[in-house]
């Protein structure tokens, strides 16, 4: 059977449909991996694959590239030594930027890569198991089964591993937009966070007593719905895992203790609904006492206090206090509110367990080297489209936006400098889309800050705002309709939102009452919960006077919006970046059905062209990937100065008469530096091993 090409880079005739063909074929021989130049492209097999044992892992240790067929193992490597400045020069921080649609293998990958990362820089020390084993807590909290993986990422992340030398001395994780509205509505087909199961299937019928914890049906926050008995199996042991991840963290017996009770707090809270009284309060339905002083129980407050809570606002005037009851749906959405604030709160404090446990080995007077993974959502376009969806797709846009820009913008701009012959290339820059989300004072998220900012603003007058700004805007379609609707033409495709609930989801409030109610809670862990501020990258931080505050995320009238919290970690994350050097990692969905040994085309074609590999493709061949100066060339081709190659290369021609006395072919000298097809590095390699060995 012929060769399949490894690389597609090196296809002569390329178009889309030969672009999937070799894709396709590739995969029918459980061939997943393809490399476009030095971007991976991983198509999911779903299903057990022989690629991962140990046996592999060494093969790919320190390897050339081209010796072995792509594999994300390949990258590691690549990241690793690029690193350790073993492959030319360039940023010693690297990141990898895994990108694809839900399901389409983005966090197995970076499974992979953390796991080869770590066998790379092995020294056995305690902290790489630890950054290994952190990530089925991480799971349990954060991922939940959907409609379009079983296993679904309901927050995105960029892992941090730091290194000195060869070692790696810490890691840090940073977490972004996790999908609270999950604990309180799943829709058809979907599943709330794993670890309510792992919970329920898990704990000892004592435990659960003590926790207060019923059968699942029990539950509306779980659809009261059952574990099916062949699942049951299945959760249980992720909560074993679960439960060694935590003793492993360093959680003490309390913490752990007091986090399920308020999980199960999170659960009991669900269930309370409300009516009307003699009088115009609300108060908690008679069948639902039970409920409520359940609820408060777990989560160590007085019944009374929550139903308070629950049932009216709370203002103070000119030092008097004033209650304003709230309606029914008042009601209900602050109980959904205090759920997704509790579990948001719970969730941030583990990633902040974590990364105390992963750092605090680091020695701040030692120069780090750093490399990131980036695991987040892809574009989504569902059939409604809430805030949630906005704030990924804006990710998505910037990341685009991060690709192109060093794909095309940097290597094109550069050639120009340089003075060489180079076609240019036309591809979709997608800045004009960034910009119509990011610009002050006029973007999209200004103006919803802005109409957050009125307490009276309503989604529908948010999107009258979006229409008169924008209607002329390319990017931007008015919809008519009578729900507040808009469209976004982004780089991917158009998407239409629902802006309903967008200002309550940007504002994100929790009432002072909220707040107080928790922080006098009996029970320690909901008390530091809330007496802790969430500082804008995730962390919590601790309300000590030695630790300085970054933002008071409650009562501050200038409390961060979601929005622009969303926006600043976006733009932190740019910042670090557009500094290293990037590996990209493009996944792909085979098919929808998550089945193994199918391929849908259409579906496939569709990523294809959102991932704008094709362009990348032509990029790539005609394009120069290393660039050294004169002087990093001379330094890579005479290490030792043996041949004095170093003093002779600081200009052109010397370094155009070596490169003319070697077989290597198709580069190019411009004016300071030498430009190299991004297979030159390792034939330049092979060249030098065989030169040192003569
Ligand atoms: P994403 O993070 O992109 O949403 P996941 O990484 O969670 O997707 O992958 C979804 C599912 O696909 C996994 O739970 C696993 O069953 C399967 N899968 C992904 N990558 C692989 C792989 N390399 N080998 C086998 N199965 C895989
Ligand atoms: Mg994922």
């Amino acid at each position: 059977m012929e060769e399949h090409q490894e690389d597609l880079a090196s296809l002569s005739d390329l178009d889309e449909k030969s672009l999937l063909e070799s894709l396709t074929l590739r995969f029918n021989q459980n061939q997943i991996y393809t490399y476009i130049g030095d971007i991976l492209v991983a198509v999911n097999p779903f299903k057990y694959l022989s690629l991962y044992e140990k046996e592999v892992s060494e093969k790919y240790k320190y390897h050339e590239k081209s010796s072995l067929p792509p594999h994300i193992f390949a990258v590691a490597d690549r990241a690793y030594q690029s690193m350790l400045g073993r492959l030319g020069t360039g940023p010693k921080n690297q990141c990898i930027v895994i990108s694809g649609e839900s399901g389409a293998g983005k966090t197995e990958s970076t499974k992979l890569l953390l796991r080869q990362l770590v066998e790379l820089c092995r020294a056995n020390s305690q902290l790489e198991q630890q950054i290994l084993q952190v990530n089925p807590l991480l799971e349990a909290f954060g991922n939940a089964q959907t409609v379009m993986n079983d296993n679904s990422s309901r927050f995105g992340k960029y892992i941090q591993l730091r290194f000195q030398n060869s070692s790696v001395k810490g890691a840090k994780i940073n977490e972004y937009l996790l999908e609270k509205s999950r604990v309180v509505h799943q829709d058809e087909g979907e599943r709330n966070f794993h670890i309510f199961y792992c919970m329920l299937a898990g704990i000892s019928p004592h435990d659960k007593e003590m926790y207060g914890l019923l059968e699942p049906t029990q539950y509306r926050y779980l659809n009261g719905r059952s574990i099916q008995d062949d699942a049951v199996q299945h959760w249980s042991a992720k909560f074993g895992e679960v439960s060694n991840a935590m003793d492993m963290v360093g959680f003490e017996e309390q913490e752990k203790v007091d986090m399920m009770t308020i999980l199960a707090g999170v659960l009991s809270l669900g269930n309370i609904t409300f009516e009307t009284t003699d009088s115009d309060a609300l108060k908690v339905t008679e069948k639902c006492q039970g409920w409520l002083k359940a609820t408060a129980g777990q989560f160590g407050v007085e019944a009374e206090e929550l139903q308070r809570c629950l049932t009216c606002t709370m203002s103070v005037a000119r030092g008097e206090a004033i209650y304003r009851f709230h309606n029914q749906q008042q009601a209900e959405d602050a109980r959904d509110s205090i759920a997704k604030v509790v579990y948001g709160r719970v969730f941030g404090w583990i990633v902040s367990k974590i990364n105390e446990l992963l750092t605090h080995t680091l020695d701040s007077k030692v120069e780090l080297n750093e490399i990131g993974i980036l695991d987040i959502f892809g574009f989504e376009n569902f059939a409604v489209n809430r805030f949630e969806q906005l704030c990924i797709n804006l990710a998505n846009e910037q990341l685009q936006y991060f690709f192109n820009h060093h794909i095309f913008l940097m290597e094109q701009n550069e050639y120009k400098e340089e003075g060489i012959q180079w076609e240019t290339i036309t591809f979709k820059d997608n800045k004009p889309i960034l910009d119509l989300f990011l610009t002050k004072p006029i973007g999209i998220l200004s103006l919803l800050d802005e109409q957050s900012n009125f307490p009276q603003a309503t989604d529908g007058n948010f999107v009258d705002k979006l229409n008169s700004k924008f209607k002329a805007n390319p990017h931007y379609d008015v919809v008519r309709s009578h729900c507040p609707l808009f469209a976004i033409v982004h780089y991917a495709g158009k998407v239409q939102y629902n802006a309903s609930g967008f200002l309550e989801k940007n504002r994100d409030n929790i009432p002072a009452s909220i707040r107080n109610l928790f922080i006098n809670s009996v029970t320690p862990l909901l008390s530091v919960l809330f007496s802790a501020t969430i500082s804008r990258t995730g962390t919590l931080m601790p309300r000590r006077a030695n630790l300085q505050v970054v933002d008071d995320n409650f009562n501050s009238t200038r409390k961060q919006s979601v929005g622009a919290q969303f926006k600043h970690s976006l733009a932190v994350l740019m910042e670090k970046m557009f500094v290293a050097n990037p590996h990209f990692v493009r996944c792909i969905k085979p098919n929808a059905s998550k089945l193994p040994d199918l391929v849908d085309r259409k579906l496939v074609m569709d990523q294809l062209r959102y991932n704008g590999l094709l362009e990348t493709i032509r990029i790539r061949r005609e394009g120069f990937s290393w660039r050294p100066s004169f002087k990093e060339f001379a330094q890579r081709w005479d290490p030792f100065c043996i041949f004095h190659v170093y003093l002779l290369c600081l200009h052109s021609i010397s370094c155009m008469s070596i490169l003319n006395t070697t077989e290597l072919s198709g580069w190019k000298c411009g004016s300071s530096r030498l430009f190299f097809k991004y297979w030159h590095q390792e034939e330049l390699a092979r060249l030098l091993e065989r030169l040192g060995k003569a």
